[in-house]
């Protein structure tokens, strides 16, 4: 019995996200609210008529068009993905060859660096600045230094909760050879995005998901939205019925809904602005934090030495968030779960400010 894993996979352990009984669920950055009954209707009615016998259209063409249609674009630019994290590990693995560079900026999120690793790419890594900003001139500056041929982040960033000016992307684009995998999982909380634009880049390809404020992760479901030759490589290098008939016509009446998920939309910006002004608040009352990020996105990021104590002590009060070292990331409740959530977290301030 001689049978030994290769190096770089011997000692990776599956993901796991925090597991426990909780009652309030802030560390996903997935939307608070269900589906309403309505819709939910639709989607039942919807699934009795679909075909389990017969593989899915292996393009997801209803599904594209209905993505298409909410976002006012051309549905033959949308490649559908089992979320868009296989979008990232597929586009990672096809468009490099292993042992070519790829540019990741630091922090941001970690599935990039991950499926960059595990495919043999080289990761550069753009540090952001003290405030976690990125200067877009020192980017281009690193990837052309060291020659990338792919750079991917996060806009508005997933954890930062920050957001890069539109203008800031395209001088990338243009002055840059690589490919730009712009991912915009949070685009729908700010008002930034290239979307409509993918033609007129060469190397452009934005992801999108409906994991966040279209409230379907558990559907999985996320996009690719490029221009027709990159849509063709993407539709040819990835596994032929990788999004399933269910989540398909799910996905195809939820992105129907213009004004339910407007609304959605509009709701949860709001709750996101009452977290961070009820975070604010305590931090003009306590010294627990150093700095609350402006969020465009549907979560705060908080600068704190407490993190560690602060998770834990959510954590008892059967409360979920997002421990990163210096840094807590807490997703927007409903407006309830997050007078919940700033009530019981004055009661750890209070108490770490006597210290
Ligand atoms: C949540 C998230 C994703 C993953 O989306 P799925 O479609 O659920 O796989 C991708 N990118 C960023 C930045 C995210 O925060």
């Amino acid at each position: 019995m001689s049978y030994k894993l290769n190096q770089k996979i011997e000692d990776l352990t599956p993901y796991s996200p925090i597991s426990g009984e909780f009652q309030i669920r802030l560390d996903a950055n997935e939307s608070t609210y269900k589906i309403n009954d309505e819709i939910l209707s639709l989607i039942l009615e919807k699934i009795s008529t679909t075909e389990i016998n017969r593989y899915p259209d292996p393009f997801a063409l209803k599904l594209c068009k209905s993505f298409a249609s909410y976002y006012l674009i051309d549905e033959k630019l949308v490649t559908a993905g089992n979320g868009s994290d296989e979008l990232i590990g597929l586009i990672i693995g096809s468009f490099l060859c292993a042992g070519e560079k790829m540019l990741t900026f630091s922090h941001d999120f970690s599935m990039y660096k991950f499926y960059g690793e595990l495919f043999g790419m080289k990761n550069i890594v753009y540090q952001k600045d003290e405030d976690l900003n990125v200067d877009i001139d020192e980017v281009i500056k690193l990837s052309n230094k060291e020659k990338v041929s792919l750079i991917i982040f996060s806009n508005p960033c997933n954890p930062t909760s920050l957001g890069i000016k539109k203008a800031d992307i395209i001088k990338l684009l243009t002055s840059s050879n690589s490919l730009v995998v712009l991912d915009e999982a949070y685009m729908d909380f700010f008002d930034q995005s290239l979307i409509g634009e993918v033609s007129n880049f060469e190397n452009l390809i934005i992801l999108r998901t409906s994991s966040k404020a279209i409230g379907l992760a558990g559907a999985r479901l996320g996009f690719a939205v490029s221009n027709l030759r990159l849509t063709k490589v993407l539709k040819a290098v990835k596994s032929p019925y990788n999004v399933n008939a269910i989540s398909q016509g799910i996905g195809e009446v939820v992105f129907a809904q213009k004004d339910y998920l407007d609304a959605q939309i509009t709701k949860i910006i709001k709750n996101r602005s009452a977290l961070i002004d009820g975070l604010s608040d305590l931090k003009s009352r306590y010294n627990w934090c150093d700095k609350i990020f402006l969020s465009k996105t549907n979560f705060a990021f908080i600068k704190t030495s407490y993190a560690q104590q602060i998770f834990s002590e959510l954590a008892k009060m059967q409360i979920a968030v997002r421990n990163m070292g210096e840094y807590l990331r807490i997703s927007t409740g409903t407006e309830l779960e997050n007078t919940v959530l700033l009530t019981k977290l004055e009661t750890i301030v209070s108490e770490i400010h006597k210290n």
